[in-house]
C-alpha cells in the first residue's frame, strides 16, 4: 500500500504505508475515496506553512469510507461514508467543555499535524470526528470541511436580515462564506477580488449579483447601500495589508471577521476608523461539529450543489508529477479532488 509524502519542501514521496492495526476503543479505521486539495496543502508542500514538519502525508479534507469500529463507537460502522471533522482536540479541555473544540488548545489537525489521508491503505482516526453522510457521494463529503471553514466565519458574524456582508476575497475560503451568505435570506452578499475570473465564478456560478470591482471600491460599496457600508466584512484575503485596511469598508457598530490566516503583524489606526464606529473584530479557526452535520444536511436537501466547486481531477497515481502545478494559481483551479479509489 502506497502514500504521498512530503518529504521536504517542493518534495513528493511515493511511500509504503501499511494497512491499519486494529481500531482501539473510540477509533475507527478508515480509507479515503476522495482528497481535495486547499491552500494548506500547497503551502506545506512549499515549506510556507507555519506548523508543518516533514516528512508527512498530508490530506485533512477526506471522503472516507468506514472499514472497522472500535469498542464504544457508535454512531458510524464499517461500509459508512463520512466527512471528517479533522481538527483532534482534548475533549476534556475547558475550551472544549465549554464548545469551542475548534480553537482547543491542544488541536492537532490530521494531515497538517499529524499524519493525513493522502493514502491507498487504512489508517485509524477518533471516531467521533467522522460525520456519516450516507446518501452523500466521496466528493460531495470531501467538500465538506473546506465549506465548514467558510460556515464557520460565516456563524462568527451572524449576519441578520437587512444587512449588507462583504467578502474581501474570491479563493476557496471566500467562495465558502457566499455558498451560505446567499441561503441566509434578507442578507446581501457582496463580494471584491482583485482576480477577474474568480469573480466571473461568483457571478456565474454562485449567482452572486454584488461584486465590487475596480479602484474605487469604498466609493462602489458606498452607492450600493446609500453611504451606510457593510454591516458584516469577511476578510478572506490571509492578505496583511488588506487585513489592515478592511476596517474602511465596515458600517457604524459591524463586525469584522478574519478567517484567512497571516503571520505577519497587523497595525491599523485605533481612533479615526475602529473605535469611531466601534467595530467588533472576530477570529475565525477551524470549524464546529455541528458545523459540518449542518452542511451535509444542506448538501443533502440541494441547496448546495458541490459538482460546480470540482474544477479538477487528480488520480492518486499521478499525484507525484501532477501536484505542483497547482501552486500556480493560473491553473484556475477553485477545488482539485485527489481520486484515490
Ligand atoms: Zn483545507
Amino acid at each position: 500500500m502506497k502514500a504521498i509524502e512530503f518529504t521536504a519542501p517542493e518534495t513528493i514521496t511515493l511511500v509504503d504505508a501499511p494497512d491499519a492495526p486494529a481500531p482501539g476503543p473510540g477509533e475507527a479505521t478508515v480509507r479515503t475515496h476522495r482528497m481535495g486539495i486547499c491552500g494548506t496543502d500547497l503551502a506545506c508542500y512549499l515549506g510556507r506553512f507555519p506548523f508543518f514538519s516533514y516528512p508527512r502525508i498530508p490530506g485533512h479534507e477526506l471522503g472516507l469510507e468506514v472499514v472497522a469500529v472500535g469498542q464504544g463507537v457508535d454512531h458510524v460502522k464499517a461500509g459508512d461514508r463520512c466527512s471528517l471533522e479533522p481538527y483532534v482536540d482534548d475533549p476534556q479541555s475547558p475550551t472544549s467543555r465549554s464548545g469551542h473544540s475548534n480553537c482547543c488548545p491542544s488541536v492537532e489537525v490530521i494531515g497538517v499535524h499529524t499524519p493525513g489521508g493522502l493514502r491507498q491503505g487504512t489508517f485509524n482516526v477518533p471516531a467521533r470526528k467522522l460525520h456519516p453522510g450516507n446518501d452523500l457521494s466521496y466528493d460531495q463529503l470531501a467538500l465538506v470541511e473546506t465549506l465548514a471553514i467558510g460556515f464557520h466565519a460565516v456563524e462568527r458574524a451572524r449576519p441578520r436580515a437587512g444587512e449588507t456582508v462583504l467578502v474581501i476575497g474570491a479563493g476557496p475560503i471566500g467562495l465558502a462564506c457566499l455558498e451560505f451568505l446567499r441561503l441566509i435570506e434578507g442578507v446581501t452578499p457582496l463580494v471584491m477580488d482583485r482576480v477577474p475570473g474568480r469573480l466571473d465564478f461568483c457571478r456565474e456560478t454562485l449567482g452572486i449579483q454584488g461584486i465590487l470591482a475596480g479602484p474605487d471600491a469604498i466609493g462602489a460599496l458606498e452607492e450600493r447601500t446609500r453611504g451606510q457600508l457593510a454591516e458584516v466584512v469577511i476578510d478572506a484575503t490571509g492578505s496583511p495589508q488588506s487585513m489592515s485596511t478592511c476596517f474602511d469598508f465596515a458600517a457604524f457598530a459591524g463586525r469584522v471577521v478574519y478567517v484567512g490566516i497571516t503571520t505577519a503583524e497587523l497595525t491599523f489606526p485605533h481612533a479615526p476608523v475602529f473605535h469611531r464606529r466601534e467595530l467588533t473584530l472576530l477570529a475565525s479557526r477551524n470549524a464546529l461539529p455541528q458545523d459540518f452535520d449542518q452542511i451535509i444536511g444542506l448538501i443533502r436537501a440541494g441547496r448546495i450543489d458541490t459538482d460546480k466547486w470540482i474544477t479538477h481531477r487528480l488520480p492518486f497515481d499521478q499525484v507525484p508529477d501532477g501536484f505542483a502545478r497547482f501552486t500556480d494559481p493560473s491553473t484556475g483551479a477553485i477545488k482539485a479532488l485527489i481520486e484515490i479509489r
